[in-house]
């Protein structure tokens, strides 16, 4: 894991304004395999069968049509399964390295729709699944 690949870009003040627009659309996942076992797991190491089945307890699910299965929140007609009024329900040190790393944008506010917020490239869709795909080729 690359230093960069553990930014936190939050903005509370902007975010708050805005209310969660990224929460509603698609939610964030976890970048990082061993962030994510350390903080629902204590580090503990499972197959891909043995996360599929404990995954839906935690309000999860495995995201695997891409061919690399990554764990990610409960998607909802509304958005992520973790947003509320109050905002993410995870803690700041559970939230998707994802979620943590899109940098807020103020243009966001300033459209009516769609999130002007920008990914760093560490966390794209296919670092993400390069991150996975080679966590899951090393045998439990
Ligand atoms: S869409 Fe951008 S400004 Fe709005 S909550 Fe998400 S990161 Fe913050
Ligand atoms: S996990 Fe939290 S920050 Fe990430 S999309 Fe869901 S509600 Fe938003």
């Amino acid at each position: 894991m690359t230093k960069s690949a553990k930014t936190i870009s939050l903005n509370v003040t902007l975010c708050c304004k805005c209310g969660g627009r990224c929460c509603q659309g698609s939610p964030g996942v976890w970048a990082d395999p061993q962030r994510f076992f350390a903080v629902f797991f204590a580090g503990q190491r499972l197959t891909v069968e043995q996360l599929r089945c404990r995954l839906p307890k935690l309000g999860l699910v495995l995201w695997e049509k891409s061919g690399v299965p990554v764990p990610a929140p409960l998607s909802l007609e509304s958005g992520c399964s973790f947003w509320g009024e109050s905002g993410c329900r995870f803690s700041v040190s559970e939230r998707p390295c994802q979620c943590l790393a899109l940098v807020p944008n103020k243009e966001t506010l300033q459209t009516s729709t769609g999130c002007r917020c920008r990914l760093p490239e560490p966390f794209s869709r296919a670092a993400v699944r390069q991150r996975w795909q080679a966590y899951w080729l090393v045998d439990c």
